[in-house]
């Protein structure tokens, strides 16, 4: 079971800050940005590339009134999601990660030098 799931059930804790019958939003525990919010559905899904379009739209719903909560909807934010192991994907529960409250860079997404892909 991973560590998103026990937070479902109420395992362990997390710093809530949206929840409906469908999804969480809880802050990240090493934030990456000045606000750091995980969005995931309840049911068990691994990644993005395993999610249905019927979740996403939930999820999307879900997501923006996150944003507008958090006032992010007016000074904007990054929406990124990890999928597999070349994407970074450390827990196997479908998250989205909602960056914002500063400008945020873009090369620091990249440990590779994207010339050479070219
Ligand atoms: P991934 O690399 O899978 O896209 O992101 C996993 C995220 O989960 C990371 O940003 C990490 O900081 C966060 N995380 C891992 N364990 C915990 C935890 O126990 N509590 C919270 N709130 N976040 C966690």
């Amino acid at each position: 079971m991973s560590i998103f799931s026990k937070m479902i059930d109420g395992e362990i804790s997390c710093n809530k800050v949206m929840e409906n019958d469908d999804f969480l939003a809880f802050h990240d525990i090493n934030p990456k940005a000045p606000i750091h919010i995980l969005i995931i559905p309840k049911i068990k899904i691994k990644n993005f590339q395993e999610v249905s379009p019927k979740t996403m739209a939930g999820l999307t719903s879900f997501t923006q009134k996150v944003a507008t909560l958090l006032g992010l909807d007016k000074s904007g934010y990054r929406l990124i999601t990890n999928n597999g192991s070349d994407g970074g994907q450390e827990v196997m529960h479908l998250h989205f990660h909602l960056l914002g409250g500063a400008k945020l860079s873009w090369g620091h997404l990249s440990d590779s030098n994207s010339k050479n892909f070219i």
